[in-house]
């Protein structure tokens, strides 16, 4: 499998990270993204931290997460305990999202799906890595509005104004890509967060979303190499945003490749065939899988 990077000599304190959401079985994707990240820590050196990404309270299972600590063990990965569980922390994610509504950076959205799809199509809005881009429906109102909306009984997510926060932060903010992922330019990348427009920082009934919990996490766990898929690559960029709004230190980001099943489309938790477990009970060892992720790479490879 490849071999993770190793950071020139003088470069200390490496912290990485593997923070899966339970929601689902880990399939072999998981299992290569788990080893690069444990790989790059053990290299130079550094801390390996896991973390449950939990917060979709909708979608997240606590038999999930007790299968993906199995998982990993079975895998050979060990971890600093005790095990971040974010839905353990839902106050401190508020209390950062408070601080961006206090400098008028975020906003109610009472829009439903529907409402978002038919007037971000309506707008000719392009699909940003969440989804529809917003339209912006939410973004004016007046407090009365705001006010008949609740006593309506319409719950709503949370959301950042981009447009205002941009005014925030330099024009030439970048983040360092140094992944192996060899389609992606590497070193200062400029951030464009216009892409992802204006993102949920809180989920309808929850305190958080993926983005806000990610970065403060990032920061009160001393990440400072970010190793994960290329999925995540274009959330990075609002990632940065974030961070720079909290006024936190940037991680380096480490994007790697994804594996892909037969059709060439990135490796599913509806996909059973590729689940650890269905793999384990089959027989397979972990070495087994190492070489099944070379395979799969090369193939990728030959094209
Ligand atoms: N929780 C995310 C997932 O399972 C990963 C987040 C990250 O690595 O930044 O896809």
């Amino acid at each position: 499998m490849t071999e993770p990077e190793k950071l020139p000599p003088g470069v200390l304190n490496i912290t990485t990270r593997f923070a899966p959401s339970p929601t689902g079985f880990l399939h072999l994707g998981h299992a290569f993204a788990a080893w690069q990240a444990f790989g790059f820590a053990a290299q130079n050196n550094g801390r390996f931290v896991l973390r449950i990404e939990d917060t979709d309270h909708t979608r997240c299972r606590p038999e999930f997460e007790t299968a993906i600590l199995e998982d990993l063990h079975w895998l050979g990965l060990t971890w600093e305990e005790p095990v971040r569980r974010q839905s353990d922390h839902l106050a401190v994610y508020k209390s950062y999202i408070d601080h961006l509504t206090e400098l008028g950076l975020t906003y109610p959205c009472f829009c439903s799906r529907k409402e978002i799809l038919e007037a971000s199509a309506a707008a000719n809005l392009p699909i940003g890595p969440d989804g529809p881009l917003y339209p912006g429906t939410c973004r004016k109102l007046t407090p009365r509005e705001i006010h008949r909306h609740q006593a309506d009984g319409r719950s709503h997510v949370l959301r950042l104004d981009l447009t205002e926060a941009l005014k925030k932060v330099p024009p030439s903010l970048t983040f360092d890509e140094v992944g192996s992922d060899g389609s992606l330019p590497k070193g200062p990348t400029p951030v464009d967060a216009t892409s992802a427009g204006d993102i949920v920082l809180a989920r309808k009934g929850s305190t958080t979303s993926y983005h806000a919990s990610v970065v403060v996490d990032d920061h009160l766990q001393g990440i400072t190499d970010v190793v994960r898929g290329r999925d995540l690559y274009s959330a990075t960029h609002i990632h940065r945003l974030l961070q720079e709004l909290w006024g936190f230190e940037a991680p380096r980001y480490h994007h790697h490749d994804l594996l892909l099943d037969s059709d060439g489309r990135k490796l599913s938790k509806r996909d059973q065939d590729h689940a650890i477990r269905a793999m384990k009970k089959a027989g397979k060892t972990p070495a087994d899988l190492k070489e099944m992720i070379e395979e799969n790479l090369a193939a990728q490879n030959r094209g």
